[in-house]
């Protein structure tokens, strides 16, 4: 976490910069301003509290939203002076209903988009099948599952041959979205999936293909 003692409060007049940054997708959410009496606060309840210089009070974010912003790490930044905090968000972050309050400006990276998407098909899992296309495919079962993700692996293969690149984009898409699927299916992760190919990547040279199947 953090050594308190080391905040340069005269710096910064008392009021240190915080930017809350979501654990998960790294989006920054929002920036605000927090006194010792907030820091301590936010310490101790792991909840994200401001001092809010519009309101002029201690501000919990969610006290009436219910958006609360979960604390998972925090780290000063090089001088003291600045605040860096990882949450788990509970809602949107910003007033207006977006998740962050730069969604304007902020472009997700693609794994962020993915990570996304994969949330989503997790969370269709308890869903009413004929509310859904993803629901009703977990709901035919894993054989069916199995079934799709080896027609879309051909199809992929067939677009491959066929050399024809918009072919091969929405075949993977189609074939990665059902391996999701599976995945889920499974009660597993693509991250279980990274964390092998990370695992090859660092063991039998840089040359996962070389290593035995
Ligand atoms: P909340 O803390 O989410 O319960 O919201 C309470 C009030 O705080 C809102 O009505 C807004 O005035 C303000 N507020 C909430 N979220 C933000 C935010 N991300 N940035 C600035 N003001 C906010
Ligand atoms: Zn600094
Ligand atoms: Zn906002
Ligand atoms: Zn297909």
């Amino acid at each position: 976490m953090i050594n308190i003692q080391t905040i340069n409060w005269q710096k910064v007049d008392n009021l240190l910069p915080v930017i809350v940054q979501n654990a998960q997708t790294c989006e920054v959410l929002m920036l605000g301003y927090m006194d010792a009496e907030a820091l301590n606060k936010t310490l101790v309840e792991k909840k994200v509290t401001f001092y809010s210089r519009t309101k002029q009070r201690l501000w919990t974010k969610g006290e009436t939203s219910g958006h609360f912003l979960n604390v998972v790490d925090m780290a000063l930044d090089c001088d003291n002076d600045t605040l860096l905090i990882l949450v788990n968000p509970i809602g949107p972050t910003c007033h207006k209903g977006t998740e962050s309050c730069f969604s304007e400006l902020q472009t997700l990276p693609d794994w962020v988009f993915f990570s996304k998407l994969e949330n989503l098909i997790k969370s269709r899992k308890n869903a009413d099948p004929d509310s859904s296309y993803t629901a009703k495919l977990y709901a035919k079962g894993t054989k069916k599952i199995a079934q799709k993700v080896g027609e879309e692996g051909v199809e992929t293969a067939l677009a491959a041959m066929a050399k024809d690149p918009d072919e091969v984009v929405s075949e993977t898409a189609d074939l990665l979205y059902h391996l999701t699927v599976l995945l889920q299916d499974a009660n597993l992760n693509w991250t279980d999936v990274m964390d092998k190919l990370k695992q090859r990547h660092a063991g039998i040279g840089l040359h996962p293909e070389g290593s035995n199947k």
